[in-house]
C-alpha cells in the first residue's frame, strides 16, 4: 500500500521528505500542490526534480476520490457524491450564499450516534473517513465549481455537518482542520470553519485544547430524559456536562457557540421547552439555530407548522438570546440537514 500524501499535515510532509533524505522545503512544495483541484499525480509538480517525482510515484500517491454524483437543486445547492478507494460513497453539499459558498463536509460513512430523526443515523456506522478523504471534499467541490462556471464567488466557509459525527473521528478531523486552515495551504479562516457535534464531552475538551475552531452543538432537547431518547448514543454525557464543556470552550472576541435544535412537532417544540432551553443556556455565549425537521417517509416525526416555529423562536428572542431559523436548502435533491445517506453505497 502506497501512502497517500493527502493524509499528512505540513509538518508530517516535511518529516516525510527529510526521511527520504530530501530537504524539508520539498514537503512545503508538495503541500502547496495538493491545494490545487486539478492535481492527481506527481508529474505536474514541476518544481520538484524529475528523479524525485519518479521516486515519489513509486512509494506514494496523491489520488483523489472520484466524483460519481452531482445533483443540483432548484435553489442552487449541489450535492456531490464521492466514491472512495474501497467503493464506499460519501456525500457533501455545496451551498450558495450571497457572496460566497459554504461546503457541508462529511467525516464518516454513516454514523454510530443513531439520532432518531436523521437518515445518516438510520444507515448506521460504516467507517471513518481518512484525513485525505475529508480534505478531498473541498478539492472536488472546487473542481465542480470551476466545471459549472459558478466560481465567481469563493468557497469560503466550511461546516462539518455532513455525514457522521466529527468528534467520533477525532484524529482525522483535527489533522484535516490543520491542513485546511494552514496559511501556506488552503488557508480557510478558523472562525469560518465550524465543527458540529452531538456533544462528545472529552473530545469537545480536547478540541478546545488542541485546535479550537467555531463550534456548533446539537442540543435538540432541554432535558436529559428527552435528549437521550432522541440521541441514544449520548446518554453517557448529561446536558450539564455538555454545557460545562461549552462554557469552557475558547471563543474569539464577539464569537458565540451555535446551538442547533431540530424542531420536531409535538416532541420538543412546546413553548415551555423554549423557556427551559433559554434557562439552561444562561451565561453561555450562544446563538440558537432552529432547524425545522426535514421529513422523510422512514423517519417517525413531523415538521411543526410555521407559526409554531415562530412562537418557539420568539420566546427565545424575548429572553434576549439570538435565535434564527435555518432555511434548509437542497430539500428537493435530498441534500438538506439529516438527508444524507449516499444511496449509491447501499446498492
Ligand atoms: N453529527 C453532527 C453533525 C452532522 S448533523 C451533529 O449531529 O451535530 C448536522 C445537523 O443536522 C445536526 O444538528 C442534526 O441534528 C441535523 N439534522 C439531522 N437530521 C435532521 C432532519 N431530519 N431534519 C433537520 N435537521 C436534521
Ligand atoms: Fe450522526 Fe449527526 Fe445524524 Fe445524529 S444528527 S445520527 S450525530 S450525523
Amino acid at each position: 500500500m502506497r501512502i497517500n500524501l493527502r493524509d499528512l499535515t505540513l509538518e508530517e510532509l516535511e518529516e516525510f521528505m527529510t526521511g527520504l533524505g530530501e530537504p524539508a522545503y520539498r514537503g512545503r512544495q508538495v503541500f502547496r500542490w495538493l491545494t490545487r483541484p486539478e492535481v492527481e499525480d506527481f508529474s505536474v509538480m514541476t518544481d520538484l526534480p524529475k528523479s524525485l517525482r519518479a521516486r515519489l510515484s513509486g512509494i506514494a500517491t496523491v489520488a483523489l476520490p472520484q466524483l460519481v454524483e452531482r445533483k443540483l437543486s432548484t435553489d442552487g445547492t449541489a450535492k456531490l457524491g464521492l466514491r472512495l478507494s474501497d467503493g464506499e460513497v460519501v456525500e457533501c453539499v455545496l451551498i450558495p450564499e450571497r457572496d460566497h459558498f459554504t461546503l457541508c463536509v462529511s467525516t464518516q460513512v454513516g454514523c454510530a450516534m443513531g439520532c432518531r430523526f436523521c437518515l445518516t443515523g438510520r444507515m448506521g456506522f460504516r467507517r471513518n473517513l481518512s484525513t485525505g478523504e475529508i480534505v478531498s471534499q473541498v478539492l472536488l467541490a472546487r473542481r465542480f465549481m470551476e466545471e459549472s462556471g459558478i466560481d465567481d464567488r469563493p468557497l469560503r466557509n466550511l461546516v462539518f455537518m455532513g455525514m457522521g459525527e466529527p468528534l467520533a473521528n477525532y484524529r482525522h478531523l483535527v489533522k484535516a482542520l490543520k491542513i485546511l486552515t494552514h496559511p501556506q495551504g488552503f488557508h480557510f479562516a478558523r472562525k469560518r470553519t465550524t465543527v458540529s457535534t452531538v456533544g462528545l464531552v472529552p473530545q469537545m475538551r480536547a478540541l478546545a485544547e488542541e485546535f479550537p475552531v467555531a463550534l456548533a452543538i446539537s442540543l435538540h432537547a432541554p432535558d436529559n430524559d428527552l435528549r437521550s431518547r432522541l440521541i441514544p448514543a449520548t446518554r453517557r454525557y448529561p446536558l450539564e456536562e455538555i454545557l460545562a464543556a461549552c462554557r469552557d470552550y475558547p471563543l474569539r472576541r464577539g464569537a458565540r457557540i451555535t446551538v442547533e435544535y431540530v424542531l420536531l412537532s409535538g416532541v420538543n417544540d412546546h413553548p415551555w421547552q423554549a423557556r427551559r432551553l433559554v434557562e439552561i443556556l444562561r451565561g453561555i455565549p450562544v446563538k440558537v439555530n432552529l432547524i425545522p425537521f426535514n421529513p422523510h417517509p422512514e423517519l417517525p416525526f413531523k415538521r411543526p407548522s410555521e407559526s409554531r416555529v415562530r412562537r418557539f423562536q420568539e420566546i427565545i428572542l424575548s429572553e434576549g438570546v439570538v435565535a434564527t431559523v435555518r432555511k434548509s436548502k437542497g430539500l428537493d435533491i435530498g441534500a438538506a440537514c439529516g438527508q444524507l445517506r449516499a444511496e449509491l453505497s447501499l446498492s
